[in-house]
């Protein structure tokens, strides 16, 4: 099934309610090959071209879940959502970049899915329709499952607050080259509310928010001035992130502090020092 509009697609799901989505098939067309996956029928949606685009709305960006993440990467882009952009510019080879798409990447929901960070770090939503009609679903509720999509229904549009400040995404990946990320950080600045969101990627199911320490440091910017911090703040910061999203396997007993503690020792430092940089650049 090549459905032509939104509108067909969510019809198309409807008379065929074992049919699965498919946009790039990166992630899906693994799972079929690798015979984890047996659809019924697939339900192409590349020639969906209003989930291709962006538009403005209300001071938010309302972009299509089929943009991909080689579309995300250009500079016109970058200049609305840079975080976004850099995330996209870093998902695997060019040739996934090319077809993957950021719908995919979010229902996929993979702990390493690299705009998933920064889709919580920027309080997005995302229009879910379905016969119904639509509803609008914080990105960290259906990641979480507190909202999840339900049967026949399209994820369709990401809503993005824009903020027109410093935005940062870093990834650290396991080699050199396109990996999948071991940590990543995305930190935004939101200046109209004196605030510093920052989300924690890949350490866990979903991405995590380290909410003590975006007060904390909101606290120490000069928000008026320069919008600097003092060196050490950006240090104590990068170590608040860490010990507050990765657990210490050193502290607890048993197995696990000799077996798990080189290794989130490892992570933490590795987060630490991801959200210290981010920081730094936001406010450079
Ligand atoms: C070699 C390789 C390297 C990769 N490296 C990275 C990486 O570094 N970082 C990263 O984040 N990801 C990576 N990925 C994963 C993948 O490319 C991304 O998750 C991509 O964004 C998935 O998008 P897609 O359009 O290909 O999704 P698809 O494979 O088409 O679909 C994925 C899932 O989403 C569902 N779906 C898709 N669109 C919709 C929609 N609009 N509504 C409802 N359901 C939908 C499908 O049914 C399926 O369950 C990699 C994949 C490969 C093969």
């Amino acid at each position: 099934m090549l459905p032509a509009s939104l509108d067909e697609a969510v019809s198309a799901m409807a008379e065929s309610p074992g049919a699965v989505p498919v946009a790039g098939g990166t992630d899906l067309m693994g799972a079929v090959n690798a015979g984890l996956l047996r659809p019924m029928a697939l339900l192409g949606l590349g020639r969906v071209t209003e989930l291709r685009g962006w538009q403005y709305q209300d001071g938010a960006a309302l972009l299509g879940a089929g943009l991909t993440h080689a579309r995300m990467a250009r500079p016109d882009f970058a200049a609305l959502i840079p975080a976004l952009a850099e995330a996209a510019a870093t998902v695997g080879p060019p040739q996934v970049r090319n077809v993957g798409t950021l719908g995919g990447n979010i229902v996929s929901a993979h702990p390493a899915g690299d705009t998933l960070p920064v889709l919580a770090a920027l309080e997005a939503t995302v229009t879910l329709v379905g016969p119904e009609g639509g509803r609008e679903v914080a990105v960290s509720h259906l990641l979480t499952g507190l909202d999840p999509l339900r049967s026949g229904e399209l994820l369709a549009y990401v809503r993005v607050p824009l903020l027109h400040a410093p935005q940062v995404f870093l990834k650290a990946g396991g080699r050199t080259g396109p990996s999948r990320a071991v940590a990543s950080v995305s930190l935004v600045l939101d200046p109209a509310r004196r605030a510093v969101r920052c989300a924690v990627g890949a350490v866990a199911p979903v991405p995590l928010r380290p909410l003590e320490a975006e007060q904390w440091v909101a606290g120490c910017i000069d928000w008026d001035g320069e919008r600097t911090v003092d060196p050490g703040v950006a240090q104590a910061f990068g170590e608040y992130v860490a010990s507050a999203c990765v657990p210490d396997a050193g502290t607890e007993g048993g197995a696990a502090r000799t077996d798990a503690a080189p290794t989130a020792a490892r992570l933490r430092r590795t987060v630490s020092v991801l959200a210290r940089r981010a920081l730094g650049r936001a406010l450079k």
